[in-house]
């Protein structure tokens, strides 16, 4: 046992007194707490709370999860980015159907081997929604242990995360997986915060090694940061006979099955109002014009900034009182000429949901001026194929 054990009561303690009212902790349903871990990946909980009542009064039990499409569930998990995580929750709820009559296993390997489900999110399940004496450790809880065990091996990489995990198990008190897996995460998101901990007021402050040793702004050890890649890339709204064009991605890939307005990298040489006409060209062969510049949406990922300059365009050879053409889709799986209203009912990226909440007005009345904006977008996928440049 470590010799740190004594903070443990301490932080239970804090935790029966501060414990934050989440939706999933009234009353620990397994279904709830495997959806709420799920999207806490990536997501301040501030924020999970709020796309957790949408997606659970949408699809309240495991069985609802697994009778819809794909479709219904990238809309609800929309503004949550991420995508991969909505279609493995998918993918797992109907493997639970068929392979535990419905009822989430309580069994961390059988938890482990469903799609999507990692050591993280296996451990959490068992330990929050049945008690099993498992960790689940998440940044949050690497952080604490570093400080108050004085971790000294860089956290994110694999010795560091294995000391950490370690001493996770050791400090665990039998049958209290549930309090204790909570009270870690939570006192790492409230208290022992990343850049601004509460030492003044911490109560674990006197077993604290860092807080002793006066290395707090050293624990934890990080690892040499990635050097971050600008990417710039352009997207294009074309608009005709009051209609926008959207198309489908590819089921594989970034932001499979995603809806977007087409786009991407600008290369060397291009002003982005070039690059949105070619790429529109290459993917869809519509020959088309840039009638205005709508905004530039700046995004940051793990390794690289993205900047998404936004255009309307209109065709260059169809008047505007013709029928909207077929596309020859060469990035697409499919497409469709959309009302501005109808938008809504599409999941889209972020950068491109923020387009078409800025412009729903304008959209509809595309004649009229529009100012160029300069916006973030928060909260999508990394740009795993930098190539395709979509935000
Ligand atoms: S004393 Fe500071 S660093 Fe140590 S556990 Fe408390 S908040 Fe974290």
């Amino acid at each position: 046992m470590s010799e740190n054990a004594d903070f443990v009561p301490l932080l239970l303690d804090w935790f029966a007194q501060n414990r934050r009212d989440l939706p999933w902790r009234r009353t620990y349903d397994p279904y709830g707490v495997w959806v709420s871990e799920v999207m806490a990946q990536q997501t301040q909980m501030d924020r999970v709370a709020v796309y957790f009542e949408r997606f659970t009064a949408r699809f309240p039990t495991v069985a609802a999860l697994a009778e819809a499409d794909e479709t219904e569930v990238l809309k609800a998990w929309e503004g949550l980015g991420y995508y991969s995580r909505a279609r493995n929750l998918l993918a797992a709820a109907r493997r639970v159907m068929a392979e535990h009559g419905g009822r989430l296993p309580a069994d961390f390997a059988a938890l482990r081997a469903l799609p999507g489900v990692g050591e993280y999110t296996a451990g959490a399940v068992a330990a929050i929604a049945f008690g099993r004496d498992e960790v689940a450790v998440d940044a949050n809880v690497l952080r604490v242990l570093a400080r108050v065990c004085d971790i000294d091996a860089p956290i994110k990489e694999p010795a560091g995360k294995a000391q950490a995990t370690t001493l996770a198990r050791e400090l665990l008190p039998p049958g209290r997986a549930r309090d204790y897996g909570e009270a870690l995460m939570e006192f790492g998101a409230l208290v022992c915060r990343p850049r601004t901990p509460d030492c003044p007021a911490c109560p674990l402050a006197g077993h604290c090694a860092a807080r002793r040793l006066n290395i707090v702004p050293d624990r934890p050890v990080l690892s040499k940061s990635k050097d971050i890649t600008p990417l710039d890339v352009a997207t294009g709204v074309l608009v005709h006979a009051g209609r926008i064009f959207i198309q489908k991605r590819l089921p594989k890939g970034a932001w499979a099955n995603l809806w977007e307005f087409p786009g991407g990298r600008i290369e060397a040489g291009e002003t982005p109002e070039q690059a949105v006409v070619r790429e529109f060209a290459e993917e869809t062969g519509f020959a088309t014009r840039v009638e205005t510049k709508l905004a530039v949406i700046r995004h940051g990922y793990t390794t690289y900034r993205v900047t998404l300059h936004c255009c309307l365009l209109r065709l260059t050879d169809l008047p505007e009182a013709a029928p909207p053409p077929e596309p020859t889709l060469t990035a697409a799986q499919e497409s469709l000429w959309a009302a501005p209203d109808e938008l809504s009912r599409y999941a889209f990226p972020a950068g491109h949901r923020k387009l078409i909440e800025q412009f729903g007005e304008s959209l509809r009345r595309p004649g009229e001026a529009r100012p160029l904006l300069d916006l973030s977008a928060g909260g999508d996928d990394p740009p795993r194929t930098p190539s395709t440049g979509k935000v």
